[in-house]
């Protein structure tokens, strides 16, 4: 730190150890480079005390435009004040600032545009990235970790003093991604039911083509009755 940053017009100020290899950066080159890594944490020098302070990005940068990758939305004024929004990522619970988007009414679509996955559908003020989500799923389903230990390590990675996180909101937007997400798979989002409609609708069991459905695989009119030997 205090070394001349390569933009060669301020010194070093900000470091990242989310990134590989991050050698530190003024304010602005930190903002510009981290431009598609919003969850980074920054870690900001503290000349009086003399070590760097976390802080979540939005200390130092625009606050996070959502709905369009990235850019603020043209119908959100420059000077816009962030709305105050509480974003869980892998490295921790970030307290941070959004810009809405100024097109829609609705303000889950741009969140799940942007990959936030909204903890209520109804005026949302906490979200989840989708790679927390994933990174949940994947933990839950291989190593069978709870929601609420899931969260106490994202507690321990944002601060060892921060405050517990909401496991019962967690719980929930798992809950809905695991739905969604089957739902998705089973191609019930993309309205296979009107191609196979043999199928219960709405089902969730994968498709095994050794089973016999009826008008599927096998003639319709074939009676269901038929001693087991003969099936
Ligand atoms: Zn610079
Ligand atoms: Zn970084
Ligand atoms: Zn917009």
């Amino acid at each position: 730190m205090g070394t001349p940053c390569d933009c060669g017009t301020a010194l070093c100020e900000v470091m990242c150890r989310d990134c590989t290899q991050y050698r530190g950066a003024c304010r602005a080159c930190f903002v510009k480079d981290h431009k598609y890594n919003y969850f980074h944490w920054a870690e900001v020098w503290d000349a009086e005390l003399g070590f760097y302070r976390r802080h979540d990005m939005s200390l130092i940068a625009p606050p996070l435009a959502v709905g369009h990758g990235s850019e603020r939305c043209d119908q959100v004024p420059e000077d816009t004040p962030g709305l105050p929004f509480t974003i869980t990522h892998t490295n921790g619970v970030h307290r941070t600032l959004i810009h809405r988007c100024g097109h829609k009414t609705d303000p889950v679509e741009p969140l799940m545009k942007s990959q936030l996955f909204p903890a209520t559908f109804d005026k949302p003020a906490t979200a989840y990235t989708f790679q927390v989500m994933q990174n949940f799923h994947i933990h839950n389903l291989e190593s069978k970790q709870s929601a609420y230990d899931y969260c106490g390590s994202l507690m321990r990675l944002t601060d060892n003093a921060f405050a517990a996180e909401n496991v019962s909101t967690f719980i929930r937007g798992a809950h809905l991604w695991s739905v969604v997400t089957t739902d998705k798979r089973m191609g019930h989002l993309h309205g296979i039911g009107e191609v196979l409609t043999c199928r219960p609708e709405g089902h969730s069991v994968l498709l095994c083509p050794a089973c016999p459905e009826p008008g599927f695989n096998m003639d319709p009119k074939m009676p269901l009755n038929l001693p087991e030997e003969l099936r």
